[in-house]
């Protein structure tokens, strides 16, 4: 199974980074995603990889670190793009949020030119969302964008999945479908089926249910997999088989 989305360059893992990797490779985890935030992640992203050879990785301003200047944030992330386009997979995590200080209309703007880059180098995104649902799909459409990629942390009803899925775009699932409240998501799912869903932490955030508090980990990607299982009412070895090649079928690479 993949763990398509966990920061582990993220300072909560830097102590002990080695441990988490060891513990989930040996529950099963085979390949981590670890999409960018920031600059300085960029960098710290890139000596993680060098480390852990299944590591994949994505490049992008997260909405809630967007810096104050677009100009010569787009060119910084452009640079690191080129400089290191065989190492990345994706562009991300991007989006939008509206439940951060910045202005909506700025964050559209961040959003429109990153799917541009993203477009000029092939290569799919990693979308972060919330409370946006109503204006994700129509921007993207306006971008023009045409390589997919994922919703992180999909939350939500068939309807909005369908039209995100009729955009190129697969589903990640995480913590959320683990919690007794995350019944409307769990639904949808069924509905839309494995074609189209992804496996996620987002660790070290959104913790599972039972180990809220905690520091999440891809060591509990296993979870994930038991509640759609249930849900799929197939066996976990289905799961993550179909989970892995939707992975391989956005991202592209198979590990060296
Ligand atoms: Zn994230």
């Amino acid at each position: 199974m993949i763990d398509s989305h966990c920061h582990l360059d993220l300072p909560a893992f830097r102590d002990d980074l080695d441990a988490v990797v060891k513990k989930a490779r040996e529950l099963g985890v085979k390949g981590f995603l670890v999409p960018g935030t920031t600059a300085q992640g960029w960098q710290r992203q890139l000596a993680i990889q060098a480390q852990y050879r299944e590591v994949f990785l994505a490049f992008g301003w997260h909405p809630w670190f967007l810096p104050g200047s677009i100009s010569s944030g787009l060119k910084t992330l452009a640079e690191v793009v080129s400089k290191h386009r065989e190492h990345i997979v994706a562009i991300g995590e991007i989006g939008l949020d509206a439940t951060v200080d910045i202005p909506m209309q700025i964050q559209e703007n961040w959003l429109l030119e990153q799917l541009n880059l993203a477009q000029a180098y092939k290569l799919p995104v990693i979308l972060h969302q919330l409370k946006t649902h109503h204006r994700l799909p129509a921007l993207i459409k306006q971008s023009g964008f045409s390589y997919g990629g994922v919703i992180h942390a999909y939350s939500g009803n068939t309807l909005m999945a369908t039209k995100y899925i009729e955009l190129g775009f697969k589903l990640g699932i995480g913590g959320t479908i683990t919690y007794p409240r995350g019944g409307k998501t769990r639904e949808a799912l069924r509905s839309i089926g494995l074609a189209s869903l992804l496996l996620e932490t987002d660790a070290p955030d959104m913790p599972m249910c039972g180990f809220q508090g905690e520091r999440n980990e891809p060591a509990r990607l296993g979870q994930i997999v038991k509640v759609m299982s249930d849900l799929f009412d197939v066996g976990e070895r289905e799961i993550i088989d179909k989970t892995t090649d939707n992975f391989y079928q956005l991202f592209g690479r198979l590990p060296a």
